[in-house]
C-alpha cells in the first residue's frame, strides 16, 4: 500500500511526527494542574476568578476549545509552528529558509522562534558533518590542542628515559666492570686453574711500585683479569728490577701464581726472571719468598680452537707456577729481567690463586697409605 503522502511532498503539519520533548502550553498547564493541585470541587480544577454576582467566565486551558498564541494569549488563532505544533500567531511565525529544512520540516513552513534557532543549529551541524574530505583532514583547533597535550605528556615521560639511556650508552664500561659481568655470566670466580684472589673484582688492589709505569699501562692493568688484545697491558720503561706490591681483600691461602703475557706485546718485553713473595704482616713485609724462577717464553702457547678457527679468547695458554700453600694478604712481585727489550717491560696479568689438590669435579682418588 502506498503511503498517503509521497516522499518530499508537502503534508499538513498535524500529520507529521512531533519532535520528542516538546509539550504545548496546554499540555504543560494541564499537567501542572493535575499533579500539583489537590482534588477540587470545580470540574476545571481551578476556582472561577469572577466577582460574586457575575456570571462565571471559565478560562480553562485544558478544556479550552480555541487555540491561542503562546506568546499572545489574547489572540485566538488557527496557526501553529510546523515543527513543535505550538499555537502561534502570524507575528510569531516565520517561514523556514530552504537551507534549514530538515526532517519533517520543509522550506517555507511556518516555525516559531525557538524552532528556527534549533533548525539553524542543526543546519550548521549538518554542514559540518558533510564538509569535504580535504576540510576534514585539516586539523581543528581542538585537534591541535589535543596533539599538543599528548606530545607534552609523552615528552615529559620520554625525555628523562632518553637522557638515562643516553647516559648509559655514552658511559664506557671499564675492564673492571666488564670483568664483573664476565664472572657473573660464568657463574663464579673459579676457573680451570683455580680461583684467582688477586683481581679488582674480588677486591684486590695495587699498592705501589719501586719505579713508575707507563701512562695508560698502569699496574692496575695487571689485576683487571684481562690479558687480551682488547685491554692494554702493564708497561714500564724503568730500569729493572722493579717491585710491585698488591693487597688481597682478606687473608687467604695461595698455592699457585701465574704471569700472563699480553698477546699484543713483543716477546722480548715479557718478564724473564721474577720473584713472588707473600706477607701476612703488612704491605712492606716481612716477605716470604714463595717463587723465584724464570718465565720461559717457550712454555707460552697461543690457543687454537678446534678446526683451526680463531679462538674467541685470545689469551695465551701459560704455565701456572705451583708454590707451597702459604697464607697471604700482601703480595710482592719483583721482575728482575725481561726478554731482552731495551725499550720497556710488559705483562698482561699477574694472578695469585688457590687450586684444590683434588680438582673440582674429578672423581675421588684413593689416598695411598690409608687402610
Ligand atoms: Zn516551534
Ligand atoms: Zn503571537
Amino acid at each position: 500500500m502506498a503511503p498517503p503522502y509521497a516522499n518530499g511532498t508537502r503534508r499538513p503539519y498535524w500529520e507529521r511526527r512531533r519532535p520528542a520533548g516538546h509539550l504545548t502550553r496546554n499540555h504543560r498547564l494541564s499537567l501542572t494542574v493535575r499533579s500539583v493541585r489537590p482534588a477540587s470541587p470545580y470540574p476545571s480544577g481551578v476556582p472561577p476568578r469572577v466577582a460574586p454576582g457575575h456570571a462565571p467566565v471559565r478560562i480553562h486551558p485544558g478544556a479550552e476549545r480555541e487555540r491561542r498564541c503562546y506568546d499572545h494569549p489574547h489572540r485566538v488563532i488557527q496557526t501553529a509552528c510546523a515543527r513543535c505544533r505550538t499555537p502561534f500567531c502570524a507575528d510569531c511565525l516565520t517561514p523556514v529558509p530552504p537551507a534549514q529544512a530538515s526532517g519533517t520540516v520543509v522550506s517555507g513552513d511556518p516555525a516559531c522562534r525557538r524552532c528556527r534557532e534549533e533548525l539553524a543549529h542543526l543546519a550548521v551541524r549538518r554542514a559540518w558533518d558533510r564538509r569535504p574530505w580535504w576540510q576534514r583532514l585539516r586539523p581543528t583547533w581542538q585537534d591541535m590542542r589535543r596533539a599538543a597535550v599528548t606530545s607534552a605528556i609523552i615528552g615529559a615521560i620520554a625525555l628523562p628515559i632518553g637522557v638515562i639511556v643516553r647516559e648509559i650508552v655514552a658511559s664506557p664500561i671499564t675492564p673492571e666492570e666488564f670483568a664483573r659481568i664476565a664472572f657473573a655470566l660464568r657463574g663464579g670466580f673459579g676457573g680451570p686453574e683455580g680461583t684467582n684472589y688477586l683481581n679488582t673484582v674480588l677486591g684486590g688492589t695495587y699498592l705501589g711500585a719501586s719505579a713508575p709505569s707507563a701512562t695508560g699501562y698502569e699496574p692496575t692493568r695487571l689485576i683487571d683479569t684481562w690479558a687480551t688484545a682488547r685491554v692494554p697491558a702493564w708497561r714500564t720503561a724503568s730500569a729493572l728490577p722493579i717491585e710491585l706490591t698488591f693487597a688481597l681483600p682478606n687473608q687467604t691461602v695461595a698455592n699457585r701464581a701465574i704471569l700472563r703475557p699480553h698477546p699484543g706485546e713483543a716477546r722480548d718485553t715479557w718478564p724473564r726472571a721474577f720473584e713472588v713473595a707473600f706477607s701476612t704482616v703488612g704491605p712492606s713485609g716481612p716477605w716470604t719468598v714463595v717463587l723465584d724462577t724464570d718465565l720461559d717464553p717457550g712454555t707460552v702457547a697461543t690457543p687454537t680452537a678446534p678446526g683451526g678457527a680463531t679462538p674467541a679468547d685470545d689469551r695465551f695458554v701459560v704455565p701456572s707456577f705451583e708454590v707451597r700453600e702459604t697464607p697471604v694478604r700482601w703480595v710482592r712481585l719483583v721482575i728482575r729481567s725481561n726478554g731482552g727489550s731495551r725499550d720497556y717491560t710488559s705483562l698482561g696479568e699477574f694472578e695469585v690463586l688457590y687450586a684444590p689438590r683434588t680438582p673440582l669435579g674429578a672423581p675421588p682418588s684413593v689416598v695411598p697409605g690409608r687402610p
